[in-house]
């Protein structure tokens, strides 16, 4: 039996976050990784992702290029030569985040954790941990629709092992992650068609982010199908894919079909159900404010919870955590109200706070008002091509509180943070209209509205 004060289940982003802080406040933290460090995030989720996104942005200044006077030839793109550069970058960020934890004295066991008791875990060789804390940071993994031949297409996880440019490629799933890999398979040169379930992608974000990201896909020459449900995967004599929907419509010849979704939580086979641990409907494990689960001195943090699934909200959680375990701060705590996140389409989207309609909801009675703008960047003033950009504020009250600011537009991506600090301390209409702006940008837009 080992002895420590924090056990931490998982080497992903909320997992090292919280075994790195407690760590800095003296604690003694082994935490648990079975596969490589850095989770989801750096081995198949934002890090190769953004890579991805990258390429796929050169791909289209190349074609750009040219308006501004460069005459410029390529000889073509090679998939393999990108994969062997962002693997061998993943790899040295694997490298990083063990030697971190070797730095700040955090025991990694490089084993799969399975809860014995409340205070006990227990890892594949046998060994046995106990603490009084125990950290629950598992995250997720794609899931994939129960239909027949479902094995023949890939997911997120496969689009990062894919050796080659797919010639034809379908991606099924309307969230983020299918509007940004179906993104950067087209900027790279595949057809690609994206079959939605519904009639828009982005649902849960402002529907001008929606509706103007539908077109600009549409316009960069995805085939967008809707109201498009899977019924089966199927192989054809000749190697390609065929997806049949319920419908009774069949789409074929693909080489590629790859399924996103949404993700499950990481919630079985290690011994949650053993400790009481409670879950929801869905599988996540159920946490209050202070990522507190249904059995005291087990937490969990990150994409295992279900809450807003991104990387620095399982961060953030877990530095909190450790701050009011480890760091006396009795108080700290996460508050999910206003998470700023970006989606790397084409073009990008940042956006913070609420929807228009969801603000409407959370604000039933109070006074909403909205303001838009829609231009054309000037960086594509020297060019035929106009894409436009879109922009919203969303108030509400007399005095106008920005909840929502919400940005679809080159730079979009690079923008939204600093407004993302505007709204998290509930800055005003006229905080934005007193702030001078930054000529020419397209973020000074979002200073000007009227
Ligand atoms: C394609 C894709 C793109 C993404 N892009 C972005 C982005 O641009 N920005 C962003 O903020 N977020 C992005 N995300 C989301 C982000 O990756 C996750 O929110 C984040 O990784 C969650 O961290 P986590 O610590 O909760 O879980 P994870 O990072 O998933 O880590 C969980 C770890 O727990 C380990 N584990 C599981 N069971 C056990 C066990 N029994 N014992 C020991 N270890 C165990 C797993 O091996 C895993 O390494 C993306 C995700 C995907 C899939």
């Amino acid at each position: 039996m080992r002895d420590f004060d924090l056990l931490v289940i998982g080497g992903g982003s909320g997992g090292l976050a919280a075994a790195q802080r407690a760590a800095g406040y003296g604690a003694r933290v082994a935490l648990f990784e079975p596969k490589r460090l850095g989770g989801t995030c750096v081995n198949v989720g934002c890090v190769p992702k953004k890579v991805m996104w990258n390429a796929a942005e050169l791909a289209a200044a190349l074609e750009h290029a040219p308006y501004y006077g460069f005459d410029v030839r390529t000889g073509g793109h090679d998939w393999a030569k990108l994969k062997q550069g962002r693997d061998a970058y993943v790899q040295r960020l694997n490298g990083i985040y063990e030697r971190n934890l070797d730095k700040r004295g955090v025991v990694a066991v490089r084993a799969e954790a399975r809860l014995r008791s409340t205070t006990e875990l227990v890892d594949t060789t046998g060994e046995v941990y106990r603490a009084k804390h125990i950290v629950i940071a598992t995250g997720g993994r794609p899931k994939l629709p129960a239909v027949p031949g479902v094995e023949l297409g890939i997911t997120s996880d496969g689009f990062f092992d894919l050796t080659g440019l797919p010639r034809r490629s379908a991606v099924v799933g309307s969230g983020y992650i299918a509007v940004e890999l179906a993104g950067v398979l087209r900027a790279l040169g595949s057809e690609v068609s994206l079959f939605l379930r519904h009639d828009a992608v982005l649902r849960r974000f402002d529907s001008l982010l929606s509706d103007k990201l539908m077109a600009a896909m549409r316009g960069s020459g995805i085939e967008v199908v809707t109201g498009m449900t899977t019924r089966a995967l199927t192989r054809e004599a000749g190697g390609d894919l065929v997806l049949a929907a319920v419908d009774g419509r069949s789409f074929a010849k693909f080489d590629t079909v790859l399924f996103a979704v949404g993700r499950a939580p990481n919630t079985a086979g290690f011994g949650l159900d053993h400790a009481g641990v409670a879950l929801d409907a869905d599988g996540f494990v159920t946490v209050d404010r202070y990522q507190n689960t249904s059995v005291p001195g087990i937490y969990a943090v990150g994409d295992v919870t279900g809450q807003a699934e991104l990387t620095p909200v399982a961060i953030a959680a877990g530095r909190r955590l450790a701050d009011r375990v480890f760091g006396g701060q009795a108080e700290r705590h996460l508050s999910y109200d206003v998470i700023p996140t970006v989606v790397f389409s084409h073009p990008p989207i940042g956006t913070v706070g609420l929807s228009e309609q969801a603000a409407r909801e959370r604000y039933p009675g109070e006074a909403i008002r909205v303001y838009t703008s829609e231009f054309v960047s000037m960086f594509y003033a020297l060019m035929d091509l106009k894409p436009q950009t879109a922009m919203k504020l969303v108030t509400v009250g007399a005095d106008e509180r920005v909840v929502g600011c919400h940005v679809i537009g080159l730079g979009a991506d690079e923008m939204i943070q600093g407004f993302a600090v505007a709204v998290t301390m509930g800055a005003r209409k006229r905080d934005f209209d007193d702030t001078v702006a930054i000529h020419p940008t397209s973020a000074e837009e979002l200073v000007t509205m009227r």
